[in-house]
């Protein structure tokens, strides 16, 4: 009885919908596709998810592609050789052996060694991310790193403030950046200004503050970026530690509370669209 009713009510749905030219409720809506612009697959010794558990991570939430880096780089290679279908992997060539060396690459000539080495493989699309404050940038070393990603039509992609970003534009203004975290809690305005005045500068949000406000909804300020740069932003996990891996769908359903927030078109740029866009081969 109960069977018959249920079958009843919902061919009167699929009917009503029909009507309204809408999808039945049953074709449940995919959650919107996301590109990881940010993610580490350490291996310190070994990674906390094996390969194959992460691949499944990513299907599970639906991320279709990943700005792909590791310290050492081993975990990158591991993500390559994998060839997952339904899984982009774009390599950026992480400049560290060890954690310690975020606090010394800037001056250490065997940072460029290695991403010389690394490069060799053939598939890189960019270095980093690296770590960067201020006046730091402001090295040899570094701006032998930025024209080589010049030279080799690679990205950077810096965790750096708005110091730093500034001196690596001002190293190579033909520098393409992803800048990681964008800032921080860096004003809205002061991103703006950034954006507006280096046009090969792109956001990426994880850790960034300031996207939402009480009850997850979308500031104005926020709004009025994303409205005024739909080309410029990216979304990223940021898996640093194992604490970001456990909390990795978390992290992704985050991201689609706010996105649902924005005129559909500008959350599938932000999404997926312009990492697409800036990886595409060539
Ligand atoms: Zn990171």
């Amino acid at each position: 009885m109960m069977a018959v009713n249920r079958l009843g009510w919902c061919r009167a749905m699929a009917v009503a919908a029909a009507l309204l030219g809408v999808a039945p409720a049953v074709a449940a809506e995919e959650p919107i596709e996301i590109f990881d612009a940010h993610l580490h697959y350490n291996w310190e010794p070994k990674p906390l998810y094996q390969l194959k558990e992460v691949l499944e991570l990513f299907k599970k939430n639906r991320v279709t592609g990943i700005l792909a880096t590791s310290r050492p780089n081993i975990g990158t290679h591991a993500l390559m050789d994998a060839k997952k279908d339904g899984l982009w992997v774009v390599p950026f060539i992480r400049p560290y052996r060890i954690r310690a060396d975020i606090q010394t690459w800037f001056n250490d000539p065997a940072s460029l060694d290695l991403i010389q080495d690394e490069f060799k493989r053939g598939y890189y699309r960019g270095i980093g991310e690296f770590h960067l404050t201020g006046k730091a940038a402001a090295t040899d070393w570094v701006k032998k790193t930025v024209d080589f990603a010049v030279a080799h039509d690679l990205y950077l992609h810096a965790h750096a403030d708005d110091e730093a970003v500034e001196i690596l534009m001002g190293q190579n203004p033909r520098a393409k950046i992803i800048w990681a975290h964008t800032g921080f809690g860096l004003a809205s305005d002061r991103v703006s200004d950034m954006l507006t005045k280096y046009p090969q500068l792109w956001g990426e949000l994880s850790y960034r503050s300031g996207i939402t406000g009480a009850g997850g909804k979308l500031t104005p300020e926020w709004r009025a970026l994303f409205e005024r740069y739909p080309d410029r932003f990216l979304l990223g996990s940021d898996t640093w530690i194992n604490e970001r891996w456990v909390s990795y769908s978390d992290i992704m359903a985050g991201y689609r509370g706010w996105l649902a927030q924005l005129p559909p078109a500008i959350a599938t740029q932000i999404a997926h669209g312009n990492a697409r866009r800036l990886f595409a081969a060539n």
